[in-house]
């Protein structure tokens, strides 16, 4: 693909359904994951389909809105405190950040890549689109996960 047939090119604009959390991102977003993890529906209410973006590549036009749970040991989600919408995931000590789709103003500029955590899927909805299906991360995700842990346990261990 090239630069300039490249739609995840910048800058894409999202926000929350009511409007005190507003962001842009300068720069270029991955494909879209669908996430079928517990916590990823509890959060949503159905299943999570997500972007990702480098960190510094997000900036907010207003973020009066936002507030942030940690969710688990190794991530915490930001969603906005007024009206509910869940925006960003992100574990801690990584530079990339995650973006719902439902946060974006122009979705279809992404395309969906893969189905993960699929072990985890409850049985009243199915998987009928094609994509690749994995029942924990995409291996690929979970190599630089593993990695950004070690290095974390090291940082840790350096103080
Ligand atoms: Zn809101
Ligand atoms: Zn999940």
């Amino acid at each position: 693909m090239s630069q300039d047939t490249d739609t995840s090119q910048n800058p894409h604009h999202g926000g929350c359904f009511c409007g005190r959390v507003k962001f842009r991102i300068d720069g270029p977003l991955f494909p879209a994951l669908h996430c079928h993890c517990g916590q990823c529906r509890k959060m949503t209410g159905f299943h999570m389909a997500a972007t990702g973006a480098l960190g510094t590549d997000l900036t907010f036009e207003t973020d009066e809105g936002l507030s942030w749970f940690r969710s688990s040991d190794v991530a915490e989600r930001g969603f906005c405190g007024t009206c509910g919408s869940p925006l960003f995931w992100r574990a801690f000590g990584s530079k990339y950040i995650s973006v719902t789709m439902g946060a974006l103003d122009e979705p279809d500029r992404i395309e969906a890549k893969a189905h993960i955590y699929v072990a985890d899927k409850p049985n009243w909805y199915q998987l009928c689109d094609g994509l690749p299906q994995y029942d924990g991360d995409m291996p690929a995700v979970a190599a630089a996960r593993d990695e950004l842990a070690k290095k974390n346990a090291q940082a840790a261990s350096d103080n």
